[in-house]
């Protein structure tokens, strides 16, 4: 918490913006911000998130621990220099909020727990899983933990302050904030995705740490947070009328929100309005179209046009943001090329990369150049900073 000067944030409202058929959750959830916290629209929120229960029980149980222990861990340790040291911690706490118990096992970790195994046939399917082929197919994409191998191999004699310090620190998560300091100076939004599905061990369900910690938090729950303002630009433009072209479908809705409640703000104090465009996508308009009221309510005021694209809608081909941007590639190069501000926010393994491919092939188009020129365009306005990202991967 000291390292990222992180600030008690209270949890004041959180609720379900998909439909309960959808089977998926995400979460919109307001905080409430200590007195002198202060946010811009486009910033992010970062959260220490608290490791459930339930994985700090197995840990206990498979270490013979008692959770109201308490231990000093000596500033000795090889490796442990994200753990605190030389006071007394409870176990429970220790386990909670400093390590990562959900992280895929590391080559190094299985090679020190095989060393560590009395048992000489159990070493060898240790030592196995090392090689790299294996290593990948049975460990990495199955996501096997320090902790899953520690419960099959029970003949592990790793000592509990070594399991500790090979673990990695327990990491922030980021969250783009969905509201406008013009509208809630003192609260800000997030909009989590809830990660949870069928584990890819094949075993039970996995539950992200941070999107469930925050999605199960009542109203009233103190959360440990930090606001880190955006590096890459991602701001609205200094002059509010410069034209807007907004990409972000699902999650990646997130920073618009706050952005169209700040052209609210900013119109209802006078100020003139340049276009704006969001291209939003979801699955099906009546299960997980996210702030779908607030959105249509928008484009009726004239603070934005929306361009929405589904993917799951009974007898409609799958269409994303990407296709869209295709039909309307013309108009996108001519604000582009009139001095518009474009971002792109959320997935950033595919939907990211799509989207500049579906650009480069517009401007290819429109003006007759190779793929490299166009590319050189697309690299161009966002070395400007005319083209901004605010994107992640899973
Ligand atoms: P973790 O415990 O970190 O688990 C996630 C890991 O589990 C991933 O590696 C994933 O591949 C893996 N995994 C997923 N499904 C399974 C499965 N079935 N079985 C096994 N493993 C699985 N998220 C938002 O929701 N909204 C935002 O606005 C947002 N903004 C972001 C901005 C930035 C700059 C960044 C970097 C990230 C942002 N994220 C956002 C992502 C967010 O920070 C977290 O990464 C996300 O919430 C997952 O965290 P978690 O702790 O719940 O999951």
């Amino acid at each position: 918490a000291e390292t990222y000067r992180a600030v008690t944030g209270r949890i004041v409202l959180s609720r379900n913006l998909q439909h309960e058929g959808s089977g998926r959750i995400t979460q919109h959830i307001e905080i409430s911000l200590p007195p002198g916290t202060e946010y811009l629209e486009g910033d992010h929120l970062g959260v220490l998130p608290v490791n459930p229960e339930m994985l700090v029980q197995r840990v206990l149980r498979r270490f013979k621990l008692n959770a109201g222990s308490h231990l000093i861990l000596s500033a000795e340790g090889r490796s442990g220099a994200h753990l605190p040291t030389g006071i007394p911690v409870r176990l429970d706490d220790l386990l909670s909020r400093s390590v990562e118990l959900q992280e895929p096992a590391t080559r190094a970790q299985i090679r020190e727990m095989a060393a560590c195994t009395v048992c000489p046939p159990h070493a060898k399917e240790l030592q196995e899983l090392i090689e790299e082929a294996t290593y990948q197919a049975e460990v990495r994409a199955k996501r096997i933990t320090m902790l899953d191998l520690l419960e099959r191999y029970e003949a592990c004699e790793l000592p509990f302050e070594r399991f500790l310090e090979l673990l990695p620190p327990l990491k922030p998560r980021y969250y783009s904030i969905s509201s406008s300091p013009k509208v809630s100076r003192n609260t800000a939004s997030i909009t989590v995705s809830v990660v949870r599905d069928r584990a890819w061990s094949g075993k039970g369900e996995y539950r992200g740490i941070a999107s469930n910690y925050l999605a199960e938090m009542e109203p009233g729950a103190e959360v440990l947070m930090f606001i880190r303002s955006s590096e890459s630009g991602f701001a609205l433009p200094e002059d509010p009328a410069k034209p807007m072209i907004m990409i972000g479908p699902g999650t990646g809705v997130a920073p618009f929100r706050g952005f169209i409640q700040a052209r609210q703000a900013l119109r209802e104090a006078g100020q003139e309005l340049g276009a704006a465009h969001l291209y939003f996508g979801c699955r099906n308009p009546e299960q997980d179209f996210l702030y779908r009221e607030e959105f249509e309510r928008a484009e009726q005021e004239g603070l934005v046009t929306l361009h929405t694209a589904f993917s799951r809608v009974n007898g409609a081909e799958k269409c994303y943001v990407q296709h869209l941007m295709k039909q309307d590639g013309m108009l996108l190069l001519s604000l582009l090329e009139g001095g518009a501000q474009m971002y792109i926010c959320g997935d950033g393994s595919r939907m990211a990369p799509e989207v500049e491919q579906t650009l480069i092939c517009s401007y290819r188009e429109r003006h007759g150049v190779n793929a490299e020129d166009a590319a050189a365009w697309l690299s161009g306005l966002e070395s400007s900073g005319q083209y901004v990202k605010d994107v992640w991967a899973g």
